[in-house]
């Protein structure tokens, strides 16, 4: 309402949408530079006010793997640690990148000094071309966090739906690694679909075989490649997980036809991905807006 702001970046596409004539500023670029008076219009929903409260944190880049020839994961010890909810991300700033990048956390939710990172390289992206140039373990990380209200709420006693595109299966891991110590698939159905282009884009598949063995029937995990067929080898290695060919929303459309009696679904991936899987949220499934959480990573 009042006070001195700083713009920050010039060029965020938010910009498009202010109506600068009428004061308005875009609060998650400018910066404070003395005392500020905001109004903030409406009320936080009860749920979202308990998520913990981001903040700065420093890291340091560890772990740097090669999942795939175009997927790196990393992790990043942070000081202090971070208190998160499952679904959630934080903002990485790294040496030499302007602005920071959205990355889900993969692992465990709760109090973490570890963060577990998975990055899909974008063709010509500046963090994408920075993490891929090299190892980068031991950088200094500038991370905030935790973010997001995409989150997974065992209270709510929910089955659950996952639909993740690429690297979109991050903040699934963590969702499933959270239901899995909390033995939430004892008594409750889980169904996740992972989309990826070929047999050779798969990565974590180690992991969901596992979550999916341990849960006695009761979570179907299903890769869903676009590009032809799961070869007998990968379907081998990995006996508790399905296979299907197709896009991954499509692929989850047939699948859950019939299926969405209490369920909460959480979709993550590219932006034309994600908009093929609200649609079918909504047109077929007709699941209310409350019970469906995403990502875009647009
Ligand atoms: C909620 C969320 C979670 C995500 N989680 C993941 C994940 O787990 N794994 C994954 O691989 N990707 C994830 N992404 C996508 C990720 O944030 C990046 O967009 C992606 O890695 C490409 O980044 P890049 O720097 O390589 O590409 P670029 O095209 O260089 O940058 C990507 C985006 O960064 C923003 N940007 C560019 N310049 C600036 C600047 N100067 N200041 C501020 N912002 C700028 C723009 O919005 C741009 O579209 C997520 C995105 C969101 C929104």
């Amino acid at each position: 309402m009042s006070g001195p702001v700083e713009p920050g970046w010039r060029g965020a596409p938010g910009r498009s949408y202010l109506k600068e004539d009428r004061g308005e500023f875009l609060l998650c670029q400018e910066t404070a530079a003395g005392d500020c008076t905001v109004y903030v219009p409406g009320k936080a929903p009860v749920e979202i006010a308990a998520l913990p409260r981001p903040v700065y944190h420093w890291g340091t880049l560890g772990a740097y793997a090669r999942l795939t020839s175009d997927v790196v994961s990393f992790t990043l010890a942070v000081n202090p640690g971070m208190d998160f909810a499952p679904g959630q991300f934080a903002v990485c700033a790294v040496p030499g990148v302007e602005g920071g990048r959205a990355y889900s956390m993969v692992n465990d939710s709760g109090q973490a000094e570890t963060l577990e990172f998975v990055v899909k390289a974008k063709p010509g992206g500046k963090f994408s071309e920075w993490i891929f140039a090299a190892n980068r373990d031991r950088t200094r990380v500038r991370v905030f966090g935790p973010l997001g209200r995409a989150v997974f709420r065992p209270e709510e006693d929910k089955n659950v739906l996952c639909i993740a595109g690429g690297s979109g299966i991050a903040g699934m891991i963590s969702i499933l690694a959270r239901a899995h110590a909390a033995g939430y698939f004892a008594g409750h159905r889980g169904h996740v679909f992972f989309g990826v282009r070929t047999a050779t884009d798969v990565f974590y598949l180690e992991r969901l075989n596992d979550f999916a063995a341990a849960s006695r029937g009761n979570l179907e995990i299903t890769v869903a490649l676009s590009e032809g067929d799961a070869p007998e080898g990968l379907k081998a290695r990995y006996p508790a997980l399905r296979f299907a060919t197709g896009f991954v929303h499509a692929v989850a459309a047939a699948a859950m036809a019939g299926k969405y009696e209490n369920v909460v679904a959480f979709v993550a991936g590219p932006p034309p991905m994600v908009d093929g899987a609200l649609r079918m949220l909504i047109m077929e499934a007709r699941l209310s807006a409350k019970d469906i959480r995403y990502d875009k990573f647009g």
